[in-house]
């Protein structure tokens, strides 16, 4: 672990003062009436979702970072979406030995078998703690194992295509090597391959350029990037210079 990891990278413990988390309980507390006394009650919209049952339009996997809001990102509303979010939004190709890979499956069985989802996001983001954590080698004992284990390899092919990075350069390199690894996971689970040779669901992996404010959208038949709902055209230069300046596979187009 380097002295500039520990400060300015990967997961960092935060301090609050006792204040703060009287101030917090407030605020849910207030959040949680509002929520409850305005948006369950008065549009019934939840009542509605019990008679009828949910019937959820997409699933979205994404990092449990605070900042990724998938749902307030993608303007989704009660009963939109069914949302998985881990550590850095990493996937294992499929392993029907492995519990993680057990675990997986029966998210995305539940989604396109069960459900009938036919759109699929994998919303990986940059400044990730995952990808920091990995790419400044933080010294974390209870969570570098579930990293090293679902991203290790992801971080080897990522120092193998761009050996001169280091530091945050090479985190936002393995940032989108993630994108790409976390689709080709995908594709080895049983429940998406079924659903791909049925023609029945199309999958978006995503980056959340938190920086910007933009999502990059990977098209995997041709390696390259491009902005996610033309959120707004003039970052588009800006991130599809990330997506090629870190990558010296891409450094032909
Ligand atoms: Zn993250």
């Amino acid at each position: 672990m380097t002295d500039e990891s520990s400060k300015s990278a990967g997961f960092n413990k935060m301090g609050q003062d006792l204040e703060d988390d009287t101030n917090f309980m407030e605020e849910l507390h207030r959040g949680t009436r509002e929520f409850f006394e305005s948006s369950y009650k008065r549009t019934q919209q939840m009542q509605k979702l019990v008679a009828e049952g949910q019937h959820p339009k997409a699933m979205y996997f994404g990092c449990m970072d605070a900042r990724n809001v998938i749902e307030k990102m993608f303007g989704l509303e009660l009963g939109d979406a069914l949302v998985v979010r881990t550590i850095g939004n990493l996937k294992m190709p499929y392993n029907s030995e492995d519990s993680a890979s057990i675990k997986l499956n029966a998210e995305l069985s539940l989604a396109l078998d069960v459900k009938g989802i036919e759109y699929l996001f994998s919303v990986n983001h940059s400044h990730c703690g995952a990808a920091e954590t990995l790419a400044f080698d933080q010294d974390l004992p209870r969570i570098r194992p579930w990293l090293d284990l679902v991203g290790g390899k992801t971080l080897e092919k990522t120092k193998a295509l761009n050996p001169k990075l280091k530091g945050p350069a090479l985190a936002r390199a393995l940032e989108i090597q993630m994108v790409k690894d976390n689709y080709d996971a995908l594709l080895s689970y049983p429940a998406v391959k079924d659903a791909l040779s049925e023609s029945r669901l199309t999958i978006f992996p995503l980056l959340f350029d938190m920086e910007h404010g933009a999502f990059l959208e990977y098209h995997p038949e041709n390696g390259q990037f491009t902005q996610f709902a033309n959120i707004d055209s003039s970052v588009d230069t800006k991130i599809s210079c990330l997506a090629h300046e870190t990558s010296e596979s891409d450094h032909d187009h």
